[in-house]
């Protein structure tokens, strides 16, 4: 594998046209347009780059002048994963270039939009919580607070998806294949991470042997604030080798032999998601996670000391913010660290570390709390391991010395889970070490406390806490609806863009025609180019006049796009039925456009992606419709495709089973680019309707308690199935192979896994389904009524936005008060943990 990463970028240059113009010419004489364009993304990049540099150094400064005065910690934001996707648009507008570059384009005939489309998404993410940490950085930069995410730079991120014969093809994602022009190399930058050895008795102390050794390098990133010149720094660590090549196994001609350690390092790097369904990439994994928690650990140790910063103070200076349970190894290092390589005492490096952490719960489900075999430990990390057990020792010891815990609690609160083979709970030891656990949304923080982690919340009520999530408005309305923005700051000036409270001048406004057509004027635009990407993309023709009707996101049972699907078929089958339209006024025309990857493993997912394919040849090409309904959908959805979707939909679809979906920030996104939402009481779509008015949304489906009642009563799908006659027919025809005619029980197995158990309540929550896409289409058909919903659903988001996340974390968890609290507390006797 030739390795473009480590080839250092070019020096960053200062002045656009001279370096544009030689780049330019030579790009020409190699080959075309999309050379000149990739060419002039590379000058550009350079030269924003330059800018950005300095801001970096002049950011620095100016963080250290906050610590000292003890007016702030540094953040440290520890991520498994960052779904920045591209970086020009954004530079050029934090630096104020974007009229330049595009003049000076325009001089050399590009398009700024194609230099902006020859970038590659920098993918280093999966979905939601990806982004997430994309957009606290972008408001980290935007509130000047001091701070680094910390994260793994992925050769090849998660996957490409390519559609093959109707079904999902995954390649790797080269996002490297031309270089990294916004990559920072800091050659000095690195730290030796041990894997496995032994643990051996010195002194007093303890002292890990590993016997493998990686060395992990810098790379920044460097994401800027739009008003301000302060900066936020995205550190990857990338993999190599601590050890050069077994010289002596290369000349006796073991080739493989002599590599075997570059190999091992280098695989740390390659993808996102090992294949956990092997013990090797389990291993990977955990190696993969240690690696960022070890050198984003040292790399902060060595930055409090450099800038003087005494040992004691560490955790009064810094905090530790682990985004999941990915990175919770960090308490067990941060201990290490302090102990065995400093020689603190065990209360003394305990209560840094506690003041230190804080984490992010992101998901209910059961199984995706991620546990790691004790044995897998004592191969890879025997004195984390050490140190695990202690944690738990008196941790569990300080709760029986105080009284009214049996046995039965303990074994449910101890960081080891004794059932089976003996495996360490993750979440447990990231609750347990941290002052602050947050779950993301309102609801979604109270079934956290009152489902997985109710007995940890019953001994610290006070450490679990809400912090919704939010979006950029940066990104996810500046730039990715320039015509809207436009429209927004010609009616309510620009301060929305730093304070999206500023949104609810719109309110007064929504009944005002005039604007409610300038408002359809952006979408329509929006929508042909969307149309033209569908086109160029899928070969499918649609109606820019026809509903836009959107669910993008991650392909998941429990985010129901198969219930979107059976509503896809219900509708072909009434229009078939009845083409006139049910009352006799015609059929709303829509497109249904879904895009998202389902992960390599899950094939119930992937049979998803399968069958909507299989309904989209068939709807698509059945004249009788005139055109009324189509479906697609569009491969490979990222960043960049989200920003060209989300700006074009009419209807946003959010109907995830009520208590699954922890909070969702694609239904934010949607919203605030005046979309109206359908959606199920889940989530922050909750707190969407309460803050626009649940009048303005499209609300259906049972919520939490109704589910759980349901369930306890014996949910038995089959009587949902005997009761609805176009549900049956729906199944019917997806079982009997209608719309897989070569292959009649293709889709058998979705449609059994649904009459069986029907684990998220598609069949339960149809009826209403149908019934609210009902009012979805009466209201479309009334443009100004439609408009107006659209205008107050925009004026109602302006809470949504990470600057307000971010200011909330910092005051409930970052702030310096809340790590003097944290010793304020350890000193009171009788307190577990
Ligand atoms: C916002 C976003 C997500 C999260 O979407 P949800 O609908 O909240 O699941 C996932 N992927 C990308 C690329 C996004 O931009």
């Amino acid at each position: 594998m030739t390795d473009t990463s480590t080839v250092s970028p070019a020096p960053a240059s200062t002045s656009l046209a001279p370096l544009l113009q030689s780049s330019l010419e030579a790009q020409r004489q190699a080959g075309g347009r999309d050379a000149a364009a990739l060419g002039a993304l590379r000058a550009a990049a350079s030269v924003c780059r330059g800018g950005l540099e300095r801001r970096w150094e002049a950011t620095q400064q100016r963080d250290r002048a906050q610590l000292e005065s003890g007016s702030a910690r540094r953040v440290h934001y520890l991520s498994m994963e960052f779904l920045m996707g591209r970086a020009l648009g954004n530079a050029l507008d934090a630096l104020g270039l974007r009229q330049t570059l595009s003049d000076e384009l325009a001089r050399q005939s590009l398009e700024l939009g194609q230099v902006i489309e020859a970038e590659p998404d920098a993918a280093l993410g999966n979905g939601g919580l990806g982004r997430l940490a994309a957009c606290f950085l972008d408001s980290l930069a935007e509130l000047g607070l001091p701070s680094f995410g910390y994260g793994l730079r992925y050769r090849y991120g998660m996957f490409a998806q390519g559609i093959r014969d109707g079904a999902q093809a995954e390649r790797p994602d080269d996002w490297l294949a031309h270089g990294d022009p916004w990559s920072v190399p800091r050659p000095g930058l690195h730290y030796t991470i041990g894997f496995g050895g032994r643990v051996v008795t010195e002194g007093h102390g303890r002292r890990w042997e590993p016997s493998e050794r990686v060395r992990a390098e810098a790379f920044d990133f460097i994401v800027p604030a739009h008003h301000g010149e302060q900066v936020s720094t995205l550190r990857l660590w990338q993999a190599s080798a601590a050890e050069p090549i077994d010289f002596p196994a290369l000349c006796r001609g073991e080739i493989a032999a002599a590599g075997q350690h570059q190999l091992q390092a280098d695989a740390l790097n390659w993808v996102l998601y090992p294949d956990d369904s092997t013990e090797a990439g389990r291993v990977l994994r955990l190696k993969q996670e240690y690696l960022l928690v070890a050198a984003s650990l040292q790399d902060l140790l060595a930055r409090h000391l450099e800038e003087g910063g005494r040992l004691h103070e560490l955790g009064l200076r810094n905090a530790v913010h682990l985004n999941d349970t990915h990175p919770a190894l960090a308490p067990a290092e941060l201990m290490r660290l302090l102990l065995d390589e400093h020689g603190l005492s065990w209360d003394e490096s305990w209560s840094i570390t506690r003041q230190a952490c804080s984490y992010t719960n992101h998901t209910l489900m059961p199984e995706a709390l991620e546990t790691w075999p004790v044995r897998m430990f004592e191969t890879l990390l025997p004195r984390h391991l050490e140190i695990i057990y202690e944690i738990n020792q008196r941790f569990l010891d300080a709760l029986r010395e105080q009284g009214g815990v049996d046995d039965a609690r303990i074994r449910v609160l101890s960081l080891i889970d004794e059932r089976g083979e003996r495996r360490v709970r993750m979440a447990a030891l990231a609750i347990v070490a941290s002052h602050k656990v947050n779950g993301v949304a309102a609801l979604h923080s109270k079934l956290m406390v009152e489902t997985i982690f109710r007995d940890y919340a019953a001994l610290w009520p006070e450490r679990f806490i809400n912090v919704t999530n939010g979006v950029t408005p940066r990104r996810w309305l500046a730039q990715c609806n320039p015509g809207l923005a436009a429209l927004l700051d010609q009616r309510i000036g620009e301060g929305w863009r730093r304070d999206l409270g500023e949104l609810d001048r719109l309110r007064g406004l929504a009944g005002d025609a005039e604007l409610g057509r300038a408002l359809q004027a952006v979408k329509r635009a929006n929508k042909l180019r969307l149309a033209e990407r569908i086109r160029r993309d899928t070969g499918i023709v649609v109606d820019a006049d026809s509903l836009f009707d959107v669910q993008v996101k991650r392909i998941h049972e429990y985010k129901r796009q198969l219930l979107n699907l059976l509503h896809v078929v219900a509708r072909y089958q009434a229009m078939l039925d009845a083409p006139e339209g049910e009352d006799g006024r015609g059929w709303t025309p829509r497109t249904v456009i879904l895009a998202g990857k389902a992960a390599s493993a899950y094939q119930t997912a992937k049979q998803i992606i399968r069958l909507s394919h299989d309904i989209a040849r068939v709807v698509n090409s059945d004249a009788r419709l005139q055109g009324r309904l189509k479906l697609v959908f569009l491969p490979n959805y990222g960043v960049s495709l989200a920003e060209r979707i989300i700006p074009a939909a009419d209807l946003s679809e959010q109907i995830s089973t009520a208590g699954t979906e922890a909070s969702g920030t694609g239904n934010m996104k949607f919203a605030m680019n005046g979309a109206l939402t359908i959606g199920t009481w889940d989530g922050a779509n909750i707190e969407m309707a309460e803050a626009i008015g649940p009048e303005h949304l499209f609300v259906f489906g049972r919520r939490t308690e109704q589910l759980a009642e349901l369930a306890a009563l014996g949910y038995d799908p089959r009587l949902q199935v005997e009761e609805q006659p176009r549900l049956r027919r729906v199944l019917e025809a997806i079982a009997s192979g209608a719309f897989s005619p070569g292959e009649p029980l293709r889709h058998r197995g979705l449609v059994d896994g649904l009459l069986q158990r029907d684990r998220y309540f598609l069949l339960a929550d149809f009826a209403d389904y149908l019934a609210a896409q009902q009012r979805v289409d009466a209201l479309y058909r009334e443009p100004a009524a439609w408009a107006e919903a659209c205008l107050r659903n925009i004026a109602g988001m302006g809470g949504f936005s990470t600057d307000r996340t971010i200011a909330e974390y910092q005051r409930e968890i970052w702030a310096p008060a809340q790590a003097r609290a944290v010793r304020e507390e350890a000193l009171q006797p009788r307190h577990a943990g």
